[in-house]
């Protein structure tokens, strides 16, 4: 049996993590908590301590922890075939089947699934089909790809360019060339406080046509955005701005993308962020709640005027030079099968959307008029808190002061894993989707107290 001093000593001697300070880290100057098991919307590490998760690990253990079905589907496939690959048209009846299932789910003028690992992947496959079908369709100066400020795609090098934040750009040499950035629909931080939802949407909108206009629209093939800004602060959009912005995207032959990887299957209580706010793209991208995290799958969901973009160039070019050895992998496959039965079954994005319901009415109860924050914003399970010196002025605290993650910290120590984005003092919760109303009570009571723990040390209380 490995101990917890040994595990944690071979993890600081081995170990290089995600999103880690990794020299402090090295050091032992970081805390390291071993996760060792959960249940419904509780982790428990190997000190015994138990924390409910606010953010379902990474938004993503949506029907929440330890579901023995999932497990067994997963066990089940692996005793009968655990890998064949997805080439030259091979399949397993788990990926046919979860690729009909997803089909079934989405919005009606989608065709088709290619299934890759992860959010990252997926959204670099996206730009390559893109880049693919522009080559097919004779138009192959048309490949920028339009991203938003604050918006989060991915971490490789494509999709990190995507990504709209300084912490995964500067220190890389990032964004890529063919990757241009507009505006972030982020209401709070408007240019000019006076300006109402749709006057901000209408902004947005004409700053994504200046920038086609000057790059020249033949030069543009898609715009990317998540129905709701995820990692970039929990930002919903504000009045009209989808519909504005399809219009714009329509007017110049653009392609759009919703990366769906955080709303995809149930968070905003409805089944995609897309049906949610009246967006018609051209490709969803999934991940995270198509297993609920069980297995590391992911999926570009093509419309069918995509495809057919796509198949003209299979018949001109020979077959889709793309592919990773474990696209479909069938153990992930099983486990999506399950987890989308689960989601049925348990009347899963319903209750995204009455508990989530409940969820943002009591972090308003719990925060409007509070002396540190900003603003309460979210929809279905998925909100945020934003923190500032002045409410009134909308005025920043200094960086140094931490807040955001000050407040983070109180929360873990009072029982909540709640997540300081990363840009800015914003307190993300984005708990599984099998949340009660009695446990978004208490989550929201903890996170209250957090705010008021650290508003007392600021002497702002
Ligand atoms: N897109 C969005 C909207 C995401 O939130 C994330 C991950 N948080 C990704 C893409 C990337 O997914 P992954 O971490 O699985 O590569």
């Amino acid at each position: 049996m490995l101990t917890n001093d040994l595990l944690s000593q071979w993890d600081r001697e081995s170990f290089l993590h995600p999103s880690t300070a990794a020299g402090a880290h090295a050091r032992g100057e970081t805390p390291a908590r071993i996760i060792e098991g959960g249940q419904g919307v509780r982790i428990r590490d190997r000190d015994g301590r138990e924390s409910l998760d606010g953010f379902a690990g990474l938004y993503c253990v949506n029907v929440g922890y330890g579901r023995p079905e999932i497990a067994e589907a997963i066990a089940e496939q692996a005793r009968k075939l655990a890998y064949y690959h997805a080439y030259a048209g091979h399949g397993s009846e788990a990926a046919i089947e979860l690729a009909h299932m997803v089909l079934d789910r989405a919005p009606d003028h989608m065709s088709k699934v290619y299934f890759g690992l992860s959010g990252s992947d997926a959204n670099e496959t996206n730009v390559k089909l893109i880049w693919y079908a522009m080559n097919a369709t004779g138009r192959p100066a048309k490949k920028k790809i339009i991203s938003r400020w604050r918006g989060y795609h991915g971490s490789g090098l494509m999709t990190g360019s995507l990504t709209g934040l300084e912490l995964f750009h500067n220190a890389f040499d990032l964004p890529l060339n063919p990757i241009l950035h507009t505006e972030a629909p982020y209401f709070y931080r408007r240019p000019d406080p006076a300006m109402s939802e749709e006057a901000f949407s209408t902004y947005c909108a004409e700053k994504l046509d200046a920038l086609i206009r000057a790059e020249g629209a033949d030069t543009v093939a898609a715009f990317i955005g998540e129905p709701i800004l995820g990692t970039g602060g929990i930002v919903p959009p504000p009045a009209g701005y989808w519909e504005k912005i399809q219009a714009v995207l329509a007017e110049h032959d653009v392609l759009l993308i919703a990366d769906e990887v955080v709303t995809g299957f149930g968070r905003l209580g409805s089944m995609f962020g897309s049906d949610h706010y009246g967006m018609k793209p051209d490709l969803i991208t999934i991940a995270k709640g198509l297993t609920s995290a069980y297995a590391p799958l992911s999926g570009s969901i093509l419309s069918q005027r995509l495809f057919e973009m796509v198949a003209k160039g299979t018949d001109d070019m020979g077959p889709l030079g793309h592919g990773w050895t474990y696209s479909a992998h069938p153990l992930c496959a099983a486990a999506g099968v399950a987890n989308l039965k689960l989601i049925d079954e348990l009347k899963i994005v319903e209750n995204a959307r009455d508990t989530g319901a409940v969820f943002q009415r009591l972090l308003h109860e719990a925060f409007d008029g509070h002396p540190i924050v900003g603003e309460v914003r979210g929809e279905g399970l998925m909100a945020a808190v934003e923190f500032v010196k002045d409410p009134g002025t909308r005025t920043f605290f200094d960086a140094s002061e931490k807040v955001g993650a000050r407040v983070a910290a109180a929360a873990l120590e009072r029982g909540l894993i709640a997540r300081a984005m990363p840009q800015g003092d914003i307190l993300g919760m984005a708990p599984p989707l099998c949340l009660t109303p009695a446990e978004a009570e208490e989550m929201v009571g903890i996170a209250r107290a957090a705010a008021d723990d650290v508003a007392k040390a600021l002497g702002a209380a």
